[in-house]
């Protein structure tokens, strides 16, 4: 591991000292790239990664991309012009479709389940880029009459496998699994890549040359490619790369949010480039984009849309539901309360509230430990709604005090279902009870607060017993 850190930084940094345009300068970078496939072969015979296969592919990629240097050397120094396409060419290419099969196995096993908006926002960023580079490469590669119909398939390659290579990278960096160094060394490895043919693409578009430095920085990033890959397969946190992380919430960060705007600005700023200078060559090319860039960000907001419903589905649950019982809590009460009355109000019919109090939870708790009173009120809350019609109502009102909705109950019928409660309370324990019968007129509050009295009494009057509270005639 030293030793690979070591040659590594040395193969990167005095690869400025060799000589520009020298054998030494080609054999260098070919040995680099070499050296990475083999230290990518060494952390597949060392470290065992779970999906071997993967590395083999960069291994292979790294080694045919450097390959492609060699080619291209002895081709210009035999006696055949290599011209384009060449062999060298199908060297450098082969990088492409084996780093891809490789990060597709990769990406696969990473991830647990289907990530869509993962999937929504690649396809963004890669129909942006995609669009950029039809108009500034593919399209004048496709038409460009000096080369032939082998040439125009090579030459469109390239950027077609770059767009490849960025849309998995995206997808790699955007989904789910294992966060460790070697999933970093990976994509630092990809963007040095994409980095280094952005900055060709960039150059070849630009009348003016770059200096022979500039040149040597920009082989220099497609080393520190190669490195990069043989450090994420040397690294011991290669064999955890592989693991299934579910992805993160289908929250857009910052930096998302800011490349997916560029991404979907694309677009229309070609066209008005185009439009600025007379020369709307790429229209339809343009329209076209733009409408998959609309349908994409359109697909992502509803995607959105969908999470934010049912997170505010799960809000608006845990605000009325008692953590500790899973019963509904005070808040669910004060609003079931009030509307079970004007339901009463409308249809005439009897309606009981009791209110229900632990006896010496106090000691209890003391005695057995505060856990072992959150059992307990887990256990007489579940055993009391087994002697509940689903049409009654149960709720925490705070701490080891609950409240009881019957509807259609009259105090005899109450007195009878409290009865069974209080006898299905576990643990020996006992509560004592209020029930009041809402006498048509008075308000929830009034109402609880009679129940409550009750309740008083019952207390007061030595524990364990239901206490009916004295009728309150309505005046109307
Ligand atoms: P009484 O018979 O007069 O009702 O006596 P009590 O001890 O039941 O009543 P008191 O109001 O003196 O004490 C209530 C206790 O309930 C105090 C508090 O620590 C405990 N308590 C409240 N909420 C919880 C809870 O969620 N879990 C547990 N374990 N204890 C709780
Ligand atoms: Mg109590
Ligand atoms: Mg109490």
């Amino acid at each position: 591991m030293r030793f690979h850190v070591a040659v590594a930084a040395i193969a990167v940094t005095a690869f400025f000292a060799v000589p520009d345009g020298s054998t030494l300068q080609l054999i260098w970078q070919v040995a680099v790239g070499w050296f990475a496939a083999a230290m990518i072969v060494a952390g597949i015979r060392h470290r065992r990664p779970a999906i071997s296969v993967t590395w083999w592919l960069f291994a292979l990629g790294v080694a045919g991309n450097a390959a492609g240097i060699l080619v291209e050397y002895v081709l210009t120094h035999s006696a055949v012009e290599p011209g384009f396409p060449s062999w060298a060419d199908a060297a450098y290419l082969s990088l492409y479709p084996a780093i891809a099969a490789g990060l597709v196995l990769l990406i696969r096993r990473r991830t647990a389940h289907r990530d869509w908006s993962s999937l929504v926002d690649a396809t963004t960023l890669t129909t942006g880029m995609g669009l950029l580079a039809w108009v500034f490469m593919i399209k004048p590669a496709a038409s460009d009459p000096t080369i032939g119909l082998f040439g125009h398939i090579v030459s469109v390659a390239y950027p077609v496998g770059d767009l490849v290579l960025l849309a998995m990278t995206v997808r790699l960096m955007l989904s789910g699994g294992a966060r460790n160094t070697s999933f970093r060394l990976v994509c630092a490895a990809l963007v040095c890549f994409l980095a280094g043919d952005g900055a060709w693409a960039v150059i070849n578009q630009m009348v003016w040359e770059a200096g022979p430095l500039a040149d040597k920085a920009l082989a220099d990033v497609y080393l520190v490619g190669y490195l990069l890959f043989g450090a994420a397969a040397v690294h011991p946190e290669v064999r955890t790369l592989t693991r299934a992380v579910a992805p993160r919430p289908v929250r857009i960060g910052r930096p998302l949010l800011a490349a997916l705007t560029v991404a979907s600005l694309i677009g229309p700023a070609l066209l008005v480039m185009q439009a600025l200078r007379h020369q709307v060559t790429d229209a339809l090319a343009i329209a076209l984009g733009c409408i998959a860039l609309f349908l994409l960000v359109l697909t992502r907001m509803s995607q959105l849309l969908t999470q934010l419903d049912l997170q505010t589905e799960k809000v608006r649950e845990l605000a009325v539901t008692d953590e500790l019982t899973g019963l509904p809590n005070r808040r669910a009460w004060n609003t079931e309360l009030p509307r079970t009355i004007e339901r009463m109000r409308r249809t005439g019919d009897p309606l009981i509230v009791a209110v229900i109090d632990l006896d010496h939870f106090k000691n209890f708790n003391d005695a057995y430990g505060h856990p072992a009173g959150d059992r307990l009120l887990k256990e007489a809350t579940a055993a009391w709604q087994d002697q509940l019609r689903s049409a009654d109502h149960l709720a925490r009102y705070g701490g080891e005090e609950f409240v009881l909705l019957l509807p259609d109950a009259g105090p005899a019928q109450a007195r009878e279902v409290l009865e069974r409660m209080r006898q299905a309370t576990p643990l020996g324990q006992t509560f004592s009870a209020g029930i009041a019968q809402w006498n048509g007129a008075e308000t929830s509050d009034d109402l609880t607060a009679r129940a409550d009295t009750a309740l008083y009494q019952a207390k007061n009057a030595g524990r364990d017993q239901i206490v009916e509270a004295t009728h309150q005639p309505a005046h109307r």
